[in-house]
């Protein structure tokens, strides 16, 4: 078997594992690979496993990957942080947004989503902890931005994303994904399209299965470490 096929098989027995021991709904939680500096051909082969969900952080990097993997019928996730001028061609080639921060980038990526295109699923991403360093919009923000987004036509508000900061104490990271999934209820309760709280990476995915995630974002648990150099090499 191929490191990528068992390292996929792994990935895909823990989050199996975790939605039964933590009874959650069979189904219920979706895998993202998150693809970012990784050739086409990796995603092309796992994509042969049946995964169809890819997540990528640089634009430039991803539109490549994009029209390299055309002939498969993939979902485009974008992930990674948005400057305005990148939002054309997001709009134009993903089907899903995590990153959104701000209701400038979405007014442009609705206006900019072509006619004969489904509405761009987006989530709001949070700064769940409040770091002065963190992307993501802060708590109090959240409900206005939410109205915002569900107000824009060739946009359907699905959800929440997250990136806690790392923790030493498993328990500070389980109360971090409990908030989480508050808000997330909270912002369910108010508009109905929300069905998505994308939390959890290689590292803890168990644990934000435990407490409620329904999308999981794997990039080195199912593609290995990624290079340093490359990483660097990537930004936009
Ligand atoms: C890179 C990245 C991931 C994947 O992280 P791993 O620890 O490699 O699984 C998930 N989410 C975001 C936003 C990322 O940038």
């Amino acid at each position: 078997m191929s490191t990528l096929k068992t390292q996929f098989n792994h990935v895909k027995n823990r989050i199996s594992c975790s939605v039964k021991e933590f009874n959650r709904e069979k189904g219920s939680v979706q895998l993202l690979a998150v693809s970012k500096t990784w050739p086409a051909s990796h995603l092309r082969e796992l994509a042969g496993f049946g995964q169809t969900a890819f997540g990528e952080n640089y634009l430039q990097e991803a539109l490549a990957k994009v029209e390299a993997l055309d002939d498969l019928n993939l979902t485009w996730h974008f992930i990674g942080p948005i400057q305005s001028n990148k939002t054309r061609d997001i709009a134009k080639h993903f089907g899903w947004v995590h990153s959104i921060e701000r209701s400038k980038i979405a007014q442009r990526l609705s206006d900019q989503r072509p006619e004969n295109m489904a509405n761009l699923n987006v989530c709001i991403q949070l700064n769940i902890d409040d770091e002065a360093s963190k992307s993501g919009i802060k708590q109090v923000e959240l409900m206005s931005l939410a109205q915002e987004i569900h107000d824009l036509h060739n946009l359907t508000l699905r959800g929440l994303m997250i990136i806690p900061a790392v923790k030493r104490d498993p328990e500070q990271q389980k109360a971090t994904f409990k908030h989480a999934f508050d808000l997330y209820q909270q912002l369910a309760k108010k508009h109905p399209t929300v069905d998505t709280l994308s939390m959890g990476m290689s590292n803890d995915l168990e644990l934000a299965i435990e407490n409620g995630s329904t999308l999981v974002r794997i990039g080195s648990g199912l593609f290995g470490k990624r290079s340093t150099t490359k990483n660097t090499a990537d930004v936009n």
